[in-house]
């Protein structure tokens, strides 16, 4: 009686169904937040959602070309995520996977037995020369995701993290100082980067397109970024606060 009032049946294997499904769209949200594959995961959730709306609704024509897309979706991701995928392989393969924890941390992550091999004093010292010298100076470093949308941006260096090649980067005459450094584990992988800016209202006046697009950056991606302004002398790292 009650389930034809609800008009539906939902059996307790449905809810099994609905719990299991969320706990893993959860999961894979925990996976790749702050990666470039967030943005790719949710267009293709988006895509999905539509086909089912428009195949609820019997628009045929719409329906049978989203279905397409769809069917060809499994190696779309194939090729979205060869890298990861590689790698998940690799790990698979090697025995890393016996001698440690097995991450997906690892897996999603670019750089993390670079970082800790980078150079960041270099970094500090070419920051404190150039807060003393006023030279402007955007530094972005890379955590997880490689930022590649920003590298490409700008012009490819890939050269060792020192502290003299950051301060000719940014030595105002230096054709390659406006814009962004782009650091990807122990590389400076490129400069002359442009980064998107934030939209925040509340910024104090005085911090100009430098500042806001080191937050525009660190809105949306996981990167760590070091701004010197050329017209205080004040340095700044801007990161995104986990909130977990
Ligand atoms: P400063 O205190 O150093 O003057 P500011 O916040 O006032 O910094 P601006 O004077 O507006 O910033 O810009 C300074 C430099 O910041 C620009 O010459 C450019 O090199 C860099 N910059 C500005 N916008 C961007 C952007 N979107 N991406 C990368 N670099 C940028
Ligand atoms: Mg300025």
């Amino acid at each position: 009686m009650l389930n034809t009032i609800l008009f539906i049946t939902v059996r307790f294997l449905d809810l099994v169904d609905i719990f299991l499904v969320a706990f893993l769209m959860y999961q894979i949200y925990m996976l790749i937040r702050g990666t470039v594959a967030i943005n790719i995961f949710v267009g293709i959730f988006s895509v999905y959602l539509l086909w089912l709306i428009v195949k609820a609704l019997n628009m045929n024509l719409l329906s049978s070309i989203l279905g397409q897309f769809i069917g060809v979706g499994v190696i779309a991701l194939i090729i979205v995520f060869q890298q990861e995928l590689r790698r998940f392989l690799l790990m698979i393969g090697t025995r890393y996977i016996f001698n440690r924890k097995f991450s997906f941390e690892q897996l999603f992550s670019y750089n993390h037995q670079a970082i800790n091999k980078f150079n960041l004093n270099a970094i500090i010292n070419a920051c404190k020369r150039m807060s003393k010298s006023k030279t402007g100076a955007l530094i972005v470093i890379a955590t997880k995701s490689e930022l590649s949308t920003y590298v490409q941006t700008g012009d490819i260096i890939n050269a060792d993290i020192s502290n003299r090649l950051l301060e000719s980067i940014f030595f105002k005459n230096n054709p390659l100082h406006d814009g962004a450094v782009v650091i990807v584990g122990n590389k400076i992988k490129a400069a002359r980067c442009v980064l998107p800016l934030s939209n925040r209202t509340d910024l104090p006046a005085d911090l100009g397109l430098r500042h806001r697009a080191s937050i525009g950056l660190t809105e949306i991606t996981d990167a760590i970024v070091i701004a010197v302004s050329e017209e205080s002398g004040r340095t700044y790292f801007i990161f995104k606060k986990r909130l977990d």
